[in-house]
């Protein structure tokens, strides 16, 4: 089998997990410095379950050359929270299964029917942040 490369990875998912009051405002206060520092996308909160995710969690997209920057800062700056970083190379159900990495603590991935191989590879969203400071 040929080993896959890496131009497969069109852009990066971090999903950041959060359970309870305290690591709420933790995952909230940490999406506010993550805004501050990185040109990313932010997604929505979802304080309920969404899609295949088995705990309340927002997205954060960002594109292939962020990784060497803002994953490290993740590391150093989770506070506690479990993190799946996956890359988007067109195979849903694969990047969030087989080929994510966790901070922490591992989470199932649920309702796995709704992640389809087969996709069109996500291009990173537009960002929706303007950073002030430096990571
Ligand atoms: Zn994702």
């Amino acid at each position: 089998m040929n080993p896959r490369k890496i131009a497969e990875i069109a852009s990066y998912h971090a999903h950041i997990y959060f359970d309870g009051a305290e690591q709420r405002a933790i995952a909230m206060d940490l999406r506010e410095r993550i805004a501050e520092r990185f040109t990313v996308a932010l997604g929505r909160v979802h304080d309920r379950l969404v899609g295949p995710h088995a705990r309340s969690m927002y997205q954060v997209s960002f594109d292939v050359p962020s990784f060497a920057t803002f994953v490290p800062w993740l590391m150093l700056n989770r506070r506690g929270l479990a993190i799946l970083v996956h890359p988007n190379t067109g195979r849903e159900l694969s990047d969030h299964i087989d080929q994510g990495l966790w901070l922490g603590e591992i989470l199932p991935i649920v309702n796995q029917d709704m992640l389809r191989d087969e996709t069109e590879a996500e291009e990173v969203r537009e960002p929706n942040t303007a950073p002030t400071l430096l990571p």
